[in-house]
């Protein structure tokens, strides 16, 4: 059956977060020596940890998102035994957003395959559990912005990923129905289980080297070069020969 919806994810799936997060931290190292010691993996991790933490609470509304920041970097830095000095973590802060900022960028090849799907008549949205304007800064400066046709942000949809109720919001908007669309995103859990209980073929897109779980059956993506063989996963053909 031809795909009439195509869903990303934004953030590690059409937008390169990882990138401008790493870029990010890099230059928040080179300002604390004591953070040279540690590579900017173990770095990442840790950030990328307490980002999780702290964005759920943001998302919950049991946080705001200033105050979230605050209490990220500040663990951040006790992590790595920084004792910092409020006005010295909202340096860093600051820091860390315009650089940030200055690295935001598409995952590359996403642009393309987007093209190639429009091409192929499919209707395209992006589920992201955000805020509305962060996730609509990205789509612009990233270019993005003129590929996807519905963007629907966990802020207005009242509920987040892997709440089936999203992608149903998503399909509403798109004109499209669970057996003719498909979901392509980064995290098992949010975009594939979540994308399954829908009754949406999830598609788990990711960069590294992991085990794929086997269940819920779900297709793979590493990359989206070559272009259209990315586009032939999203698009389910030759999905019996992969
Ligand atoms: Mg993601």
């Amino acid at each position: 059956m031809a795909v009439h919806t195509a869903l990303f994810d934004l953030d590690d799936t059409l937008f390169d977060h990882r990138h401008a997060r790493r870029a990010a931290l890099q230059a928040t190292r080179s300002e604390r020596s004591e953070l040279s010691r540690y590579s900017l993996e173990q770095l990442d991790r840790s950030y990328e940890r307490l980002l999780r933490d702290t964005h759920l609470r943001v998302m919950n509304r049991q946080l705001a998102q200033d105050k979230g920041r605050f209490l990220r970097m500040s663990a951040f830095l006790s992590e790595f035994g920084i004792d910092a000095t409020g006005r010295e973590v909202r340096r860093l802060i600051e820091l860390r957003q315009e650089v940030y900022r200055r690295n935001r960028r598409a995952v590359p090849g996403a642009a393309a395959v987007l093209r190639r799907l429009r091409a192929s008549g499919a209707v395209i949205g992006v589920v992201t559990n955000n805020l509305r304007s962060e996730q609509e800064e990205k789509l612009g400066v990233t270019g993005l912005e003129t590929l996807v046709d519905h963007l629907v942000c966990s802020e207005q949809a009242g509920t987040l990923k892997p709440d089936p109720m999203i992608f149903h919001i998503a399909l509403t908007a798109t004109g499209g129905r669970p057996a003719t669309a498909v979901m392509v995103g980064d995290r098992w859990e949010d975009d594939v289980i979540g994308a399954a209980r829908a009754g949406i073929r999830p598609i788990w897109f990711h960069r590294d080297s992991l085990r794929k779980p086997p269940r819920p059956p779900a297709g793979e993506l590493r990359s989206f070069r070559p272009v259209a063989r990315a586009a032939n996963v999203v698009l389910g053909r030759g999905r019996r020969s992969e």
